[in-house]
């Protein structure tokens, strides 16, 4: 089953994510693939130098420039099955509130998330990769009806 892939490395894991995706090119290259802005032009011409390739990449914009918030927004709108988020946990990033805005909502929608590359090889390695995963529902029904005290 194709799947949308969400991509995203900070300045200083972007070589780690583009092994990572030329490691993995194969099984990526079955998906669909969406990335914040510079992560997803990096990985385009990666795999574009691979004979006969020409990939689906999706680009937002960068992410400091509010490619975290859009892909936040896929994530919310059912738009995202995996995310692989190399982020960088030594260097403070100036949107830092969207980068955890980011990982908030990937935790709320149960996407299943790798933040480095040993997680990322699990993730990629698992049948669910290729095949179909449903994940249980999600039901925020008793945050949505709760009785507020107006
Ligand atoms: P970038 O954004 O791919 O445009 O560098 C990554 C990030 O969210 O910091």
């Amino acid at each position: 089953m194709k799947k949308t892939i969400a991509l995203v490395a900070h300045d200083n894991e972007k070589k780690k994510l583009i092994k990572w995706v030329l490691h993995n090119q194969d099984k990526l290259l079955m998906h669909k693939l969406v990335c914040t802005g510079t992560t997803g032009g990096l990985i385009q011409d990666a795999l574009q130098k691979l004979p006969g390739e020409d990939p689906e990449v999706i680009r937002l914009k960068s992410g400091p420039l509010g490619g975290d918030q859009q892909m936040g927004a896929m994530i919310a709108e059912g738009k995202v099955d995996i995310f692989i988020f190399f982020w960088d946990p030594m260097t403070a990033q100036p949107h830092d509130v969207d980068v955890k805005a980011l990982l908030r909502i990937s935790t709320l929608y149960n996407i299943p998330t790798a933040t480095n590359g040993a997680t990322a090889d699990f993730l990629i390695s698992s049948p669910f990769f290729m095949d179909t995963y449903n994940s249980s529902d999600q039901d925020f029904s008793t945050y949505t009806k709760r009785q507020l005290d107006l």
